[in-house]
């Protein structure tokens, strides 16, 4: 038997407890709290920081680390399976000297100790908590309607599209936009219900959001915007999901999903006392307040920041990585890495959507590349954001080698008059 089998069969990897001692100053031993990406990076960054203690990670699912994104893009369409989105098999765990426990969540927290849900207890003199966020349902929500969070809901989701013509995508954000587009592509006519009058226009402003549901709408998306969900209805034998707005406009399809955004995982703290309803409010190095000793990283971690002058959570790829370096060299006493510039992507209807910065600051964009913004071809199409003068974030749509280029004067805090000399630069 594999250690994977193994690790899937017994919910507890079989792997070295550790390399030795910790150093001087380093803690004993650093349980990490949620194996998905935050924790993995966390674990592996510990390692690279020269951590040489006891580390012990705890996955709430059976299977080991995997990878969000393909979820709503690869596997979804059917063109990845499962094994391709594992992110580092139990084998190359035991490799770093971590001791694993798989479908076993935390389901309590005390000082220096957490309790896990078969009644065992594990101490640690460091608990970095990675347990990202859950799917949030609708009041009313019946059991056959989707979300996205997890391997099994993307299974789950795939399998159902396969039997099916249409599907009805409730929330037009990323992961509901990416499932309309694999859909589309998959031959499915879908229609996409957004709450918001302009959608994205909360993560990427009114003018950038109005170019992205253009890019739905001439993929052939019906994209119906300002959409207030009145309820779920029984189906009236046109398709197995059917819903009705407020304004008495009913939609059915064979398949809907919600995509409407998560919560936090964090009922197992409620005996702590802190109030988690956003996330855990963390300092600017991710030490949660009010809990000595533990961390938090990823997307259920709040981090103070001096750009937004309060805690700030962020439900990005890169953002697990960047914090789980932090937090590591923390731990380790190692040097902290460079400040990281936020990134994140998203892939819609053949184009590679990208955003570097902090488009919430902005108050104005700035053209800077191609004509998608006045009507023309998204792709190709470049936006920067400003807050007053200064450049906060760069947007691309299909654009990737440019978009790379910005990496650099975002970090230099480059003003307007620089952004556009480079865009000019760069032809
Ligand atoms: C479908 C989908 C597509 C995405 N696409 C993109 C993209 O294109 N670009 C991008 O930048 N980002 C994307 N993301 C976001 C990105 O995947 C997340 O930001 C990232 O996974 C966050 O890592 P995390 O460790 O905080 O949380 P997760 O990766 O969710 O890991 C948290 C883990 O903790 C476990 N857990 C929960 N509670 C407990 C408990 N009590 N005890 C133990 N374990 C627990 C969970 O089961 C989970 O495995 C996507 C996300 C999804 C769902």
């Amino acid at each position: 038997m594999t250690a994977a089998e193994r690790a899937r069969r017994e919910g507890v990897g079989e792997g070295m407890h550790s390399r030795g001692g910790a150093l001087r100053g380093q803690p004993e031993h650093v349980l990490v709290i949620g194996a998905g990406l935050g924790g993995l990076r966390t674990v592996e960054q510990l390692r690279a920081s020269g951590y040489e203690g006891r580390i012990s990670l705890v996955g709430e699912e059976l299977h080991p680390p995997y990878d969000r994104p393909p979820l709503s893009k690869q596997l979804l369409a059917g063109a990845w399976e499962p094994e391709r989105i594992v992110l580092r098999e139990p084998e190359k765990l035991d490799e770093l000297g971590v001791r694993y426990y798989l479908g076993v969540p935390a389901v309590a927290l005390r000082p220096g100790e957490v309790e896990l849900s078969d009644g065992s207890t594990l101490h640690a003199d460091a608990i970095v908590i990675a347990t990202g966020v859950v799917a949030r349902r609708l009041p009313g929500q019946p059991e056959r309607v989707h979300t996205l969070r997890t391997l099994d809901d993307a299974l789950a989701l795939r399998a159902a599209l396969e039997q099916a013509r249409s599907l009805l995508v409730i929330g037009g954000g990323f992961i509901g936009a990416e499932v309309a587009s694999t859909a589309k592509d998959r031959g499915l006519e879908v229609t996409v219900l957004e709450a918001l009058a302009v959608p994205f226009s909360r993560a990427l402003g009114d003018e950038v959001g109005a170019m992205c549901g253009r890019l739905a709408t001439e993929a052939g998306i019906t994209l119906r915007t300002a959409a207030r969900l009145e309820g779920f209805l029984e189906p009236d034998g046109d398709g197995a999901v059917a819903v009705e707005l407020a304004d008495g406009t009913r939609f059915s399809a064979d398949v809907a999903i919600v995509g409407v955004g998560g919560t936090p995982q964090l009922d197992w703290l409620a005996d702590t006392g802190l109030d988690v309803r956003n996330g855990l409010v963390c300092d600017a190095s991710g030490r949660v307040r009010g809990l000595p000793g533990v961390w938090a990283v990823g997307d259920v971690a709040a981090w103070e920041n001096v750009e937004h002058g309060r805690p700030h959570r962020s439900e990005h790829w890169a953002n697990a990585g960047d914090q789980a370096a932090v937090v590591a060299a923390a731990i380790a006493v190692a040097d902290a890495p460079p400040p990281a510039v936020p990134y994140f992507w998203s892939d819609q209807f053949g184009l590679k959507i990208q955003l570097i910065g902090r488009p919430e600051l902005a108050d104005a964009t700035l053209p800077l590349h191609g004509d998608g913004l006045s009507g023309g071809d998204v792709k190709g199409t470049v936006v920067g954001y400003l807050a007053g003068d200064r450049l906060v974030a760069v947007a691309g749509f299909g654009a990737a080698r440019r978009v790379a280029r910005y990496r650099a004067l975002l970090g230099n805090g480059a003003d307007r008059t620089a952004a556009q000399e480079f865009a000019r630069s760069l032809g």
